[in-house]
């Protein structure tokens, strides 16, 4: 593109808040075949909110847990606790959910992030692991016994967490977040021109799928349970078959699938480093201007033929 050309481009995309980091991007964007959206913070809010607390009753029959009585305000009081710690989305609405039931977290005396996973820690209660599945197998906990309530939010789009103390399941926690108002329109205004649309997320299968399915993406396009240090692989296993694709991300986890794809896009409220990685930042914070940003390359490369 010429260079008047590439100086139009750039400023049509910056009063929509669409900032290209150079002609170059602005030239490539048109190029985008496939959209691969992360989820939490990206096609949904990511604002979590504390939805269910399920105490599971306790095999042998017994009620006691580390001399407590299990039921959901202690199961809520004892994950909040190990999650005090934790930046994590769904530990702040933990901690947050408890305190507006009344409930005063104290501080763990130790406490470990596990990422991708969930976290670990030393409580006065005893030894804590919040997280899904993998966690608490990895840890000794038999999970199933979970299983109906797990499968139950989960399919709710919800994101269903266990909660153990000193090795004994106790329960169930769920956050919920909420679909951005003009996601499944930006899917299918992407999809009815013709671009792939795929779905990336740590979170786990069912709930996946349960958020795809608001927004009008395919099963088969969602991957899930990717943990972070594995999205840029998973971004390029996308483009094996030669797709361009645009990742469109927000959190810091995902700067190194932004890299990885053709054409790397920060959204809005994302953090710093996010928007460092990107090529493309979305002022806004909406999933539409996606298609609106490959629409401005177009029309400016089109301009200078
Ligand atoms: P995302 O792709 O949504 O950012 P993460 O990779 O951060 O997901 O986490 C993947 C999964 O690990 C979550 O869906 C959750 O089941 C579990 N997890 C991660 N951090 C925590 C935490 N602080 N407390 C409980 N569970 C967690
Ligand atoms: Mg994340």
């Amino acid at each position: 593109a010429t260079p008047a050309a590439t100086m139009v481009g750039t400023s049509i995309g910056a009063r929509n808040g669409v900032l290209f980091k150079g002609g170059d991007i602005l030239e490539r964007v048109r190029d985008v075949d496939t959209v691969v959206f992360d989820k939490t913070g990206t096609l949904t809010e990511g604002e979590m909110q504390l939805t269910d607390v399920v105490a599971l009753p306790q095999a042998d029959g017994g009620e006691l847990v580390a001399g407590h009585e299990v039921d959901e305000s202690f199961v809520l009081e004892v994950a909040a606790s190990a999650e005090r710690g934790s930046e994590h989305p769904l530990a702040k609405a933990i901690v947050e959910g408890a305190r507006e039931r009344g409930i005063d977290p104290e501080e763990p005396d130790s406490f470990e992030n596990v990422p991708g996973h969930g976290v670990r820690a030393t409580t006065s209660d005893g030894e804590v692991l919040v997280g899904n599945r993998k966690l608490l197998e990895d840890e000794g906990v038999d999970p199933s016994p979970a299983d109906d309530a797990m499968e139950r939010l989960e399919s709710e789009g919800k994101t269903a967490m266990l909660v153990s103390l000193d090795g004994d399941l106790i329960g169930v926690l769920a956050d919920a977040d909420t679909v951005k108002e003009s996601a499944k329109q930006a899917v299918s205004d992407l999809r009815a021109r013709g671009v792939d649309v795929w779905m990336l997320t740590g979170d786990n299968e069912r709930t996946a799928r349960a958020v795809a399915e608001q927004v009008g993406i395919d099963p088969e396009n969602v991957m899930a349970e990717v943990l972070p240090d594995e999205k840029a692989d998973a971004v390029e296993e996308i483009q094996d078959d030669g797709s361009r694709a645009m990742m469109v991300g927000d959190g810091v986890n995902d700067a190194p699938a932004l890299a990885a794809a053709y054409v790397g896009t920060a959204i809005g409220s994302g953090t710093d480093v996010a928007i460092e990685a990107a090529d493309v930042t979305l002022m806004r914070d909406d999933p539409a201007d996606v298609l609106k940003s490959i629409r401005i390359s177009e029309a400016t490369l089109q301009k200078i033929k």
